[in-house]
């Protein structure tokens, strides 16, 4: 396997957040981490999978003693948790006794994650090694150090920036996402996103639910979003986000 030039990729999205992903993972795998700037303090959502160090490839994420939010515990957002002091997660996330693989072969991984993927799984989940000499066979979910909880109605405060805890479980019992109302945007984790692709949001996984899944669709079809900044796949804007709420509940409330 070759070695990846840069494990990790930022790029700006609009001015004070900035988006990091892991091109070398497998689509499924490969999660957002958002990382904002505010007055005050900065804010991280979601932490990756914690194959490669980001302290060691992103020391900017630690200069500002960051807010980290694990948007649930799947190790695609919660692998990257423990390198940071204090993570806040939803209580029904247990990201301090991560369930998860203990290597990345495909098909192992994808079992343990109860993914039913209609996508033929690659024998390894990485495409390149974080630097040479790593075994994929040999990756850990590290537990993460501390966290505090966070529930529906609690507010981050960044100094310049509000944003608002919503608790949107289906895809997993203790899912959040973080609204900020003064621009209408929306960090979902896995709640929902646009991988382009025929995959479905997974909403058969371990823990899922789909009726709570239903009940979150339809608190987010009530709520004014103009922009989404979710856990996989590119932002989405107003009119893509309406459509894919739409197509789950049609999808699933006429079972
Ligand atoms: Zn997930
Ligand atoms: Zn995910």
């Amino acid at each position: 396997m070759p070695v990846a030039d840069r494990w990790f990729v930022k790029t700006q999205v609009r001015d004070h957040l900035s988006i990091i992903v892991e091109p070398s993972m497998h689509f499924l795998l490969r999660a957002n981490i958002w990382h904002l700037r505010g007055r005050d303090r900065d804010l991280i959502v979601d932490t990756g999978l914690g194959v490669a160090s980001l302290r060691t490839h992103l020391p900017t994420l630690f200069e500002r003693d960051p807010l980290v939010v694990i948007t649930h515990a799947h190790l695609d957002h919660s692998g990257g948790a423990h390198e940071f002091d204090q993570c806040h997660a939803h209580p029904l996330e247990h990201i301090t006794n991560p369930v998860g693989g203990n290597t990345l072969r495909g098909r192992e991984l994808a079992d343990q994650l109860g993914l039913n993927s209609a996508q033929p799984v690659p024998e390894w989940m990485i495409k390149a090694l974080p630097h040479p000499g790593y075994r994929p066979q040999d990756y850990t979910l590290r537990p993460a150090r501390a966290s505090r909880s966070l529930t529906d109605g609690q507010t981050i405060d960044l100094g310049d920036r509000e944003l608002t805890v919503l608790h949107l479980p289906g895809h997993s019992p203790g899912s959040i996402a973080l609204y900020d109302q003064s621009n209408r945007s929306l960090f979902s984790g896995d709640v929902i996103y646009d991988l382009d692709t025929d995959e479905q949001l997974l909403d058969d996984l371990h823990g899922s639910n789909i009726d709570d899944y239903i009940a979150s669709m339809r608190r987010l079809q009530d709520l004014d979003i103009d922009c989404v900044y979710s856990g996989h796949g590119p932002v989405l804007q107003r009119d893509r986000c309406a459509e894919i709420i739409g197509t789950y509940l049609r999808d699933r409330t006429h079972r």
